[in-house]
């Protein structure tokens, strides 16, 4: 099947799938308030495929059809380049806030894919086989997924077993011949309720003797016993006037329950094996596809932060001042060290020994970005509060402009260079970015949803090549110190 329209994709999110918000089990993701806005841009990206085939579609390798850009698993730095533009594309129409759009799980399995090589390590050939015909799958059906790798905060201090009894991680119960049974949860599962399938592979290292929780596998959102219970909604539900972004771009994240649901064997990628559970993240170079995906988006969603930032100085005169300038800079170098970062990864590309031919970015800058970005990030909302002082409680609401005070708001609102409505609608749209229920959400994403960065930070500390400091400050150990070179005291 070529890849599909928006109309299509709504369509198919009428499948009975258990999503409960609020106390209430969620009938119609796309017509419920909390949800239709999302839906809504989410159906716009599929749309956008046809409006941009060149960009976003390829000729599938198998059928011919034309199927989405981001399942290619790259073979030069050219098809990198395919991808990026892609990803970018789609992430500009949220101003990179989408951090889960399709996108995100078409590179992960594209990355799985190309490795059934690692995947079919001892004796898994079949879970192997399994996941290449997943990813064919969802790229011809052109599927959104969602995931959820990490087991529920109980004891992080204590292993999955020690977890509630060993109940509340998710595992294996049981087996029948054609599949596996699995109980317990997962958080979090972002755009859970506007996915098509949820994958589940590892996010974490276990123990040998926790074998029951070394699962990797994906299924239709409407499995049963499969539930997903949302956090509060931060779509408002407000006109987008008030709420341009959190009406259309809540993604929504869900605490994933599985209640004896059925696996079929032909869906189970590990079953197991701890030692490939802790191994295939990394043996797949999984980091460096998704963290590829990931700093694409960022860089649309810082080059957003900088794109407000300027408007906002120039719209209250503030950028007359070098200080402000120099917020604004500091904005502007996040987003071409991004881009660098983007650039040199690209370039540092090479072919994996052992496949086909296929590319991997270098992971190197990557994984240096992936530590900053969520301080960036941060930095980036402080700095857009400080250029934008109390401006952003000059908001006005759509209630207010079509009421009775219009005409003292069209007064005492204007600014340098525009008029008030422009500039409510400007600071509406900043604080929706900096400070609304959404903007929170998703300053917490940047830090935690690609594990924390502290410990992404410590990591990269632990890989670094370190031969060419050490070499640097071996050369000055190695000069032999003699007396007669010290100052005699006098
Ligand atoms: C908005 C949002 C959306 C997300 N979406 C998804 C999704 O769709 N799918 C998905 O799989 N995941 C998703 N995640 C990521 C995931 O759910 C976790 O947030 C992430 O893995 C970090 O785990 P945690 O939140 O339990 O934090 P914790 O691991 O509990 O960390 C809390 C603090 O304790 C510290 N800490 C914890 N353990 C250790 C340790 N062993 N050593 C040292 N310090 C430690 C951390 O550094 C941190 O400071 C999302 C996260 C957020 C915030």
């Amino acid at each position: 099947m070529p890849a599909r329209t928006g109309a299509q994709f709504l369509e198919q999110l009428k499948d009975g799938r258990e999503i409960w918000l609020n106390g209430e089990r969620v009938e119609d993701v796309t017509k419920h308030p909390a949800f239709s806005g999302t839906a809504q841009s989410l159906a716009q990206l599929y749309d956008l495929q046809y409006e941009f085939p060149d960009v976003m579609l390829m000729e599938s390798p198998d059928t011919g059809d034309l199927v989405g850009v981001t399942h290619l698993i790259p073979k030069s730095r050219e098809d990198l380049d395919r991808i990026y533009r892609a990803i970018k594309l789609w992430a500009e129409q949220s101003g990179g806030l989408l951090g889960r759009s399709p996108d995100y799980l078409n590179v992960t399995f594209a990355c799985f894919a190309s490795r059934p090589d690692v995947w079919g390590r001892r004796g898994n050939e079949r879970g192997a086989e399994n996941i290449v015909q997943y990813q064919k799958f969802i790229r011809e059906e052109d599927l959104c997924l969602t995931h959820c790798i990490i087991n529920p905060q109980v004891d992080r201090s204590a292993p999955e077993a020690a977890q509630g009894a060993g109940e509340v991680s998710l595992h294996k119960v049981g087996e029948t011949q054609d599949s596996i049974i699995v109980s317990g949860a997962r958080m979090l599962a972002t755009l859970a309720p506007f996915a098509d399938e949820v994958a589940v592979y590892p996010g974490s290292s276990l123990r040998p003797e926790d074998s029951r929780y070394a699962l990797a596998f994906a299924i239709p959102m409407n499995t049963p016993g499969l539930k997903f219970i949302c956090r509060d909604s931060f779509s408002k539900a407000r006109n987008v006037f008030d709420y341009p972004l959190s009406s259309r771009f809540d993604e929504m994240d869900a605490v994933a329950i599985f209640d004896r649901v059925e696996i079929p064997k032909d869906r189970v990628f590990l079953d197991g094996d701890t030692v490939s559970y802790n191994e295939v993240i990394t043996d797949t170079n999984w980091r460096s596809y998704i963290v590829f995906q990931a700093m694409t988006r960022a860089l649309t969603k810082l080059e957003f932060a900088f794109g407000l930032g300027h408007a906002i100085a120039d719209t209250t005169g503030v950028n007359a001042y070098d200080h402000v300038q120099e917020k604004l800079g500091e904005i502007w170098s996040m987003v071409e060290l991004t881009r660098s970062a983007l650039v040199s990864a690209k370039a540092g590309a090479f072919e994996v020994p052992g496949t086909q031919g296929v590319y991997c970015p270098d992971e190197r800058p990557l994984v240096a970005l992936r530590a900053t970005m969520p301080k960036w990030m941060g930095r980036a909302v402080e700095l857009l509060k400080l250029v934008g002082g109390g401006g952003y409680m000059l908001t006005p609401s759509y209630q207010d402009m079509q009421g009775p005070m219009r005409s003292y708001i069209d007064r005492f609102y204007q600014a340098k260079n525009t008029g008030a409505e422009r500039r409510i609608r400007l600071f509406r749209l900043a604080w929706d970015f900096l400070g609304s229920d959404l903007g929170g959400r998703n300053d917490l994403y940047e830090k935690f949803y690609l594990s924390d960065s502290f410990r992404m930070t410590a990591l990269n500390y632990l890989l670094a090549d370190k031969s060419q400091g050490q070499r640097l400050v071996d050369r000055f150990l190695a000069e032999p110190v003699s007396v007669e070179s010290l100052e005699p005291i006098s």
